[in-house]
């Protein structure tokens, strides 16, 4: 296990962190109280530079606004330092993905409308530790984004992303399949080497996951970031998970964080992408 001294994701420093909200052991889960847990394989603490909080001051009443209210975490996904989901062994990438799911479970059960589940890795994706870690934000509301695009399929005759599953398989986007899985570029990639990971099965969101899907998204993630990283050297980016809690289609985007966002796509909304989509899933199939 490789540790730093000054880092607060590491073993041994837990007492710098605010107190977990969950601590995965062996043994079960776990919450800190007076002393903090050890011996973790996973650890859930609250963000210490919240986005929301659980009582957020007014907003302004001169526009309409919402309060920022709900939850912001931090999962620290391996004790070890020096890892990532790239490098990660297969049983650590299918933890994290159970450690996604409980606390998926834990804000859908207490009223959240949605629950953002994103990684940021390296700097110039906004990581600002060096350890592994995911974000959790808990939100009162369906995000812009999200109601968009469920008003969109709702109006049309089946599931664009069962469409999509079964259709990229056998195209030149594919990149490779995991079991219940498919591992795309998506056709209309944003940012150059996107990938898509989603399951052929019409689920909506990780709670509907059964055991033999679980082990295939972590394989399926981990796999996805091991050839990325292999083929641009660790790059940064950013993953975000999609879900809802019914009609829709779980999915997993992957963006490396290589070309920057500037005036024409905050003009536009339209992205600059150099690397044709069908390139990119050459180059990442061609990972050995
Ligand atoms: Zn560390
Ligand atoms: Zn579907």
């Amino acid at each position: 296990m490789r540790a730093s001294k000054e880092c607060p994701f590491c073993p041994g420093n837990e007492e710098m962190t605010p107190r977990a909200l969950a601590v995965y052991r062996e043994d079960g889960v776990f919450a800190d109280g007076e002393t903090r847990i050890r011996g973790w394989w996973a650890r859930c603490i609250p963000n210490m530079y919240p986005a929301v909080v659980q009582s957020p001051a007014a907003p302004t009443p001169e526009w309409v606004a919402v309060p920022a209210r709900g939850g912001h975490e931090v999962i620290i996904e391996s004790p070890d330092h020096e890892s990532s989901p790239a490098t990660f062994d297969y049983e650590t990438a299918i933890r994290m993905i159970s450690v996604y799911a409980d606390r998926y479970r834990y804000h859908v059960e207490h009223g959240s409308s949605y629950v953002s589940i994103f990684k940021n890795w390296g700097r110039e994706a906004g990581a600002s530790l060096s350890h592994t870690h995911t974000q959790l934000i808990a939100l009162p509301l369906v995000p812009p984004l999200v109601m968009r695009e469920i008003s969109s399929i709702s109006s049309m005759p089946a599931c664009p992303y069962c469409t999509i599953a079964e259709r990229e398989s056998s195209s030149e986007r594919l990149i490779f399949r995991e079991g219940e899985w498919v591992c795309i570029a998506p056709f209309y990639s944003q940012t150059p080497y996107e990938m898509w990971i989603l399951p052929f099965k019409h689920i909506s969101n990780l709670l509907e996951l059964n055991d033999s899907m679980l082990v295939g998204l972590g394989r399926a993630l981990k796999e996805a970031l091991r050839r990325l990283s292999a083929l641009l050297n660790d790059p940064p980016y950013n993953y975000m998970l999609f879900q809802m809690g019914s009609n829709y289609h779980l999915n997993i985007r992957i963006q490396p964080a290589i070309t920057r966002i500037a005036g024409f796509e905050k003009n536009t909304g339209i992205y600059i992408n150099p690397v044709p989509p069908e390139q990119a899933a050459s180059e990442l199939r061609s990972v050995s």
